[in-house]
C-alpha cells in the first residue's frame, strides 16, 4: 500500500519528509514553491540534494510534485499563455531536479472567445514545448506528467477521461503522460463513485480511450458537495458525500495505486494536522479489510 498526504513546504523541503513520516505515510506530494505566485527563485542545489538524500533514507516513493494554481496552458490569451509556459518550464525542471516520479497538472480552462478543441491544442503545444526543453537540457525526461480530471465548472478541460485522452493522444511525448484520478473531482462532475457499476465504467472508459496502464495516481478526497454539483471542495474521507461505503468501493478497485490525500487540514499553517492523521488511519483501516 502506498499512501501519502499533500504537505506544505513551510518548514523547507525536508520538513515535508519529516511530516510524511510522522503521518505514517510512505509516499508524498508537494508544491515546489508558493502556488499562488508567478515568479519565484529556484531552490538552492544543496537544499535539493539534502531532500533527495533524506527521501532515499526514508524510502518514500513516489514523490509527486503538483503544478501551482496559476498556470493555464489552455488559454488563448497570449500574455497568460506565455506566462504559463515560463512557469511550467520551471515546474518541469524542478520535477527533474528533485528526481520526482510524477508532476501532476490540471489541464486548464479554454478562453471565452475560444473552443474546447483550441484549448486542447494550446495545452499540447505548451507541454510539448516543456518536454522538449527538458529533453534538450538533460538528455532524458525520467518522469511522467499526470493529467488530473477536474470537476468541470466553467470552461475547465479534463472533465472526463475521454477529454483527457485527447490531450495525451495529440502530444509527441505521449509515453511521458499519464493520468491522475481525483475522486472528489470525479464525484462533483457526476461520476457516482458510490456505485460499483460507475467505477467499473470509469475503468472501461480509461481503457477504451487511453489504456489503463496510463493510470498512475489517485487523489483520494471526499467531496463536501453533492454529486454533479461541479463545486470543488475536498472533504475528510468518509465524512463527505462519497461516504465510507463509497471509499470501500473505490479502494477495492484502486488500492494498488499510490493514494494521495488532499483533505482539509483545519489547523494553522505551522502545525501538523491531526485531521491528516485521522484520514490516513481511516484509509488504512479500510485497506486492512481487503488484505
Ligand atoms: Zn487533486
Ligand atoms: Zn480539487
Amino acid at each position: 500500500m502506498k499512501i501519502g498526504v499533500h504537505c506544505s513546504i513551510r518548514k523547507g523541503y525536508k520538513g515535508v519528509l519529516y511530516e510524511t513520516k510522522k503521518l505514517g505515510c510512505n509516499c508524498l506530494q508537494m508544491f515546489t514553491h508558493s502556488p499562488r505566485i508567478w515568479k519565484f527563485s529556484l531552490p538552492k542545489k544543496q537544499e535539493i540534494e539534502e531532500f533527495k538524500f533524506l527521501r532515499k533514507k526514508f524510502n518514500f516513493s513516489p514523490l509527486v510534485i503538483h503544478v501551482a494554481y496559476l498556470p493555464n496552458p489552455a488559454s488563448s490569451n497570449k500574455e497568460i499563455y506565455y506566462k504559463t509556459r515560463d512557469l511550467l518550464l520551471l515546474e518541469f525542471e524542478l520535477t527533474k531536479l528533485f528526481s520526482a516520479e510524477y508532476l501532476v497538472m490540471h489541464p486548464g480552462s479554454y478562453s471565452e472567445s475560444s473552443s474546447l478543441e483550441e484549448g486542447i491544442r494550446n495545452i499540447v503545444k505548451s507541454i510539448d514545448y516543456c518536454f522538449k526543453y527538458i529533453e534538450d537540457k538533460f538528455g532524458d525526461i525520467s518522469f511522467m506528467l499526470l493529467l488530473e480530471n477536474v470537476c468541470g465548472n466553467g470552461r475547465k478541460i479534463g472533465r472526463t477521461f475521454e477529454e483527457l485522452s485527447k490531450i495525451i493522444n495529440l502530444s509527441k511525448y505521449k509515453e511521458h503522460i499519464g493520468l491522475c484520478i481525483d475522486t472528489a473531482h470525479a464525484f462533483s462532475y457526476g461520476y457516482d463513485l458510490r456505485k460499483e457499476k460507475i467505477i467499473v465504467n470509469i475503468i472501461d472508459e480509461i481503457e477504451k480511450y487511453i489504456g489503463i496502464e496510463k493510470l498512475k495516481l489517485i487523489h483520494l478526497n471526499d467531496s463536501k458537495h453533492e454529486l454533479g454539483s461541479r463545486i470543488d471542495r475536498h472533504y475528510h474521507i468518509g465524512k463527505g458525500n462519497i461516504g465510507k461505503d463509497g471509499f470501500k468501493l473505490i479502494l477495492k478497485y484502486f488500492k494498488k495505486y499510490p493514494l494521495i490525500l488532499e483533505t482539509p487540514k483545519e489547523v494553522g499553517f505551522d502545525k501538523i494536522s491531526p485531521k491528516d492523521k485521522e484520514n490516513v488511519n481511516f484509509v488504512k483501516k479500510i485497506l486492512n479489510l481487503f488484505s
